[in-house]
């Protein structure tokens, strides 16, 4: 499925300074500054973090604080864009040591769809990383940009070897889809430590460490089962690799780096074009012919990517990044950030089939959660504020997959109301240490 890129260049961007987890970045532009495509535009000295960069040609309107997909109002600054395409001069760093590319993925604003800056994740402080993951499984097409799938699939590979050198890690693997047809195909024969790929399907017991012995390489391709969700990474790598992560833990706690296809695209850019990462595809679900992959400039707001799509109904809600998991949005004027994955479109008529019933005590979302936890009593208890009671009920060890709400058939807003209390009980206990869960099926109870 080809991406398409969003050609109307919008009458405003707004780029929130803070893309990522860690520290916010400081603006370096201000009111009248005359930017171009690829500008630096806002960048911290600290390493938790992650330069920002201007996606248009245009005039500084002003720095303030604006409407941000993640519901709240974030520094950002505010560009009135030209049309024109003038670009800062881009410079490849094709020969880039490990320690350049560090440099380089911070300055090139390399972030992760799950918030953390990529150098990070690579080369976390005090960790090994040996095993460097691109999951595949819950990301877009983005082959369109390229000619071919081949071409694709290529690129991606290169792309894993340089997050490879980036962590000094010893082994790679890009997890596909098992029903992504067009990956799968795309993968399969491309040529790697002189052998052709062959897409290994992980099956029962049978996971990476079984492919690389197997196949003789470093570098291999296996399909998985979609999955789900931005804090699905734990269960990620305990179903590829086996290697357990501790609740409250993340794969780098076992020596595994995960990453996305965008940031690993997005290295790629940076170190054979010298591009820095100012654009990105979404999807867009809800519209005729729908999901719709676009290309799209950071900071275009939501409305010109809605108006250049086919929505036959009135638009009765607006959600960011999943239907079940993702964010609501009070405006069409908030912009899209690097961790923008997709928009949701739904009628009104299905907003309003939306409404909750009382519980019926079925015991579904039981039956559904993958770490053994009672989200009908968790969901009473948060919406009643009984935050001790949702601890006590290990709550915390939520992984916000959503399965609970998707199955309850009273329509409970289950998981909205666990995150409420979630958000509650680590404000309250900051200072509350990660727990290991006493009643967890699988994936993160210690190590293997
Ligand atoms: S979202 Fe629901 S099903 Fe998923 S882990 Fe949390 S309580 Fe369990
Ligand atoms: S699935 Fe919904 S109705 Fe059934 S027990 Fe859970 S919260 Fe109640």
């Amino acid at each position: 499925m080809e991406s398409k890129r969003l050609k109307k260049i919008p009458e405003k961007v707004t780029i929130p300074l803070k893309q990522h987890d860690g520290t916010i970045c400081e603006a370096i532009v201000k009111k009248g500054d005359p930017v171009l495509i690829g500008q630096k535009i806002g960048r911290s000295t600290s390493y938790y973090s992650s330069d920002i960069h201007s996606s248009v040609c245009g005039e500084v309107l002003s720095v303030e604080e604006a409407p941000h997909p993640n519901g709240n109002k974030v520094m950002s600054v505010i560009i009135q864009p030209m049309d024109s395409m003038e670009t800062v001069e881009f410079v490849p760093k094709k020969d880039a040591s490990s320690e350049e590319l560090v440099t380089l993925m911070q300055e090139a604003g390399i972030v992760e769809h799950y918030g953390a800056p990529t150098h990070t994740v690579l080369r976390p402080e005090g960790k090994q990383i040996d095993l460097v993951l691109i999951n595949s499984t819950a990301s877009e097409w983005i082959g369109g940009k390229y000619k071919t799938p081949k071409e694709y699939a290529s690129k991606m590979i290169a792309a894993l070897k340089l997050l490879m050198k980036v962590a000094g890690a010893s082994k790679g693997a890009i997890i596909v889809r098992k029903d992504d047809k067009e990956s799968i195909e795309a993968f399969e024969g491309v040529e790697v430590n002189g052998k052709a790929l062959e897409v290994a399907p992980l099956v029962g017991k049978r996971r990476l460490g079984h492919y690389f012995a197997d196949q003789g390489s470093n570098i291999i391709v296996a399909s998985q089962e979609r999955i789900y969700g931005k804090k699905i990474l734990n269960f990620f790598t305990y179903n590829v690799t086996g290697r357990k992560v501790k609740i409250g833990c993340d794969p780098t706690d076992v020596g595994v780096a995960v990453c996305g296809v965008k940031s690993a695209k997005a290295l790629y850019d940076a170190v054979h074009e010298g591009r820095p990462f100012y654009e990105t595809v979404i999807t867009v679900h809800g519209t005729k012919g729908c999901p719709e992959y676009m290309l799209v400039r950071i900071g275009t707001p939501f409305k010109d990517i809605i108006e250049a799509c086919t929505f036959e109904e009135d638009v009765g809600k607006i959600v960011a990044n999943g239907v079940i998991t993702g964010v609501a949005q009070y405006t069409d004027e908030v912009p899209v950030t690097k961790s923008t994955t997709s928009i949701i479109l739904l009628s009104k008529e299905e907003v309003l089939r939306d409404q909750s019933l009382a519980c019926i005590h079925c015991a579904r979302c039981v039956d559904v959660c993958p770490v053994s936890l009672v989200p009908s009593r968790l969901s009473v208890l948060a919406d009643q504020g009984r935050f001790d009671e949702c601890r006590q009920m290990n709550i915390q060890n939520c992984i916000e997959c959503g399965r609970c709400a998707v199955v309850c058939p009273s329509k409970i807003h289950i998981l909205q109301l666990i995150r409420y209390a979630k958000d509650a009980i680590a404000k309250a206990y900051a200072d509350a240490a990660p727990k290991e869960s006493s009643n967890l099926k699988l994936g993160c109870s210690g190590g293997e």
